[in-house]
C-alpha cells in the first residue's frame, strides 16, 4: 500500500503518504508485516520516495486537504535525510502527522520537528498497541515497558505546557490472540485519558509465523466505534504489499 491516497474520514480530509522505508531498527514485534514493503537498498528507498512525495506535491493542491499523514512502516526518524527534506512542503503551514517507535519522542526531538518543517500543528503516532504491559512486552514483544510509557506521557505534558502544537496519539491492536476484549477495552480508556487520540487497528495476519487472527464481538465493535478517534477496520486500500494509489513498482 506504499503510495499517495486520499481519505475522508473522522479525521477529515486527509492525504495519506506512505513511504518506502528501511527495515525497523527494532524489528521485533510479533505482528509486524511491514518488511513486506520495506527495503535495503538505499537507492529504492530514495527514488521511490521521490516519487511518492513529488505525486503527494501534486495532490496537496487540487485537493487541499485538512491534515497529512506520513507513514513509513516504522519511525519517522529512520528515514534517509534526502526524504526528509522533500517532505518540508508538505508539512508547511498544515497539520502535518508522523509515526515514530516511543524512544524518538523526546522533548528535543519534538522541538526539532516543529523547528524543521513549521506545521500549523504536528500530530505524532505511537504503537503502544495495549495499556497492559504483560501483553505489550510478552505476547507483542513491543520493546515498551510501562517506564517508556509513562516516559512519554511526561514528554506530552512538557511539550504541551510550553504551548508546543503537538499532540501525541496510540494505536491500539484488536482482533488477535492473546489480546482479549476486556484489555482491550481498559486500554481504549486508559489511552484516552492520557494522549490526544486513540486510533483502534484491527490486527491482521500476514506472515504463516504471525500470531492468528480472532473474531471481534458486536459489543467491541460498537464501543470502539463510539470511542475510539478512528477505527481501522482492515479495508482494502490498506493491504499491506498491494499496489494503489501512486505506487511505484
Ligand atoms: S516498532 Fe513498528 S515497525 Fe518496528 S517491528 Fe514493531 S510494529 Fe514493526
Amino acid at each position: 500500500m506504499i503510495g499517495v491516497f486520499r481519505e475522508q474520514d473522522e479525521l477529515g480530509r486527509r492525504l495519506i503518504v506512505i513511504l518506502r522505508g528501511f527495515p525497523c531498527s527494532y524489528g521485533k514485534c510479533t505482528f509486524c508485516p511491514f518488511a513486506i514493503e520495506q527495503s535495503l537498498h538505499t537507492s529504492k528507498v530514495i527514488f521511490d520516495n521521490r516519487e511518492i512525495i513529488n505525486n503527494a506535491v501534486r495532490e496537496k493542491e487540487e485537493y487541499r486537504p485538512d491534515r497529512i499523514a506520513v507513514f513509513n512502516g516504522g519511525s519517522f526518524h529512520e528515514l534517509p535525510y534526502d526524504t526528509v527534506e522533500r517532505l518540508k512542503p508538505l508539512a508547511k503551514n498544515t497539520v502535518f502527522e508522523v509515526e515514530e517507535r516511543s524512544e524518538f519522542i523526546t522533548l528535543e526531538s519534538i522541538r526539532n520537528l516543529l523547528d524543521y518543517y513549521k506545521p500549523e500543528h504536528l500530530v505524532i503516532r505511537v504503537g503502544f498497541e495495549t495499556f497492559r504491559e504483560d501483553i505489550r512486552e510478552k505476547t507483542l514483544n513491543k520493546g515498551m515497558p510501562d517506564s517508556e510509557l509513562k516516559r512519554v506521557i511526561q514528554v506530552r505534558i512538557e511539550a504541551q505546557s510550553r504551548g508546543w502544537p503537538v499532540s501525541i496519539w496510540s494505536y491500539l491492536l484488536f482482533g488477535m490472540k492473546g489480546i482479549s476484549e476486556e484489555s482491550v477495552a481498559e486500554s481504549l480508556r486508559a489511552f484516552k485519558k492520557v494522549f490526544d487520540g486513540v486510533i483502534a487497528v484491527r490486527y491482521k495476519k500476514y506472515l504463516p509465523n504471525h500470531p492468528e487472527p480472532v473474531p471481534v464481538s458486536k459489543e467491541l465493535r460498537e464501543l470502539l466505534n463510539r470511542e475510539a478517534d478512528l477505527v481501522d477496520w482492515g479495508g482494502e486500500q490498506w493491504m499491506i504489499g498491494e499496489k494503489k494509489g501512486y505506487a511505484p513498482e
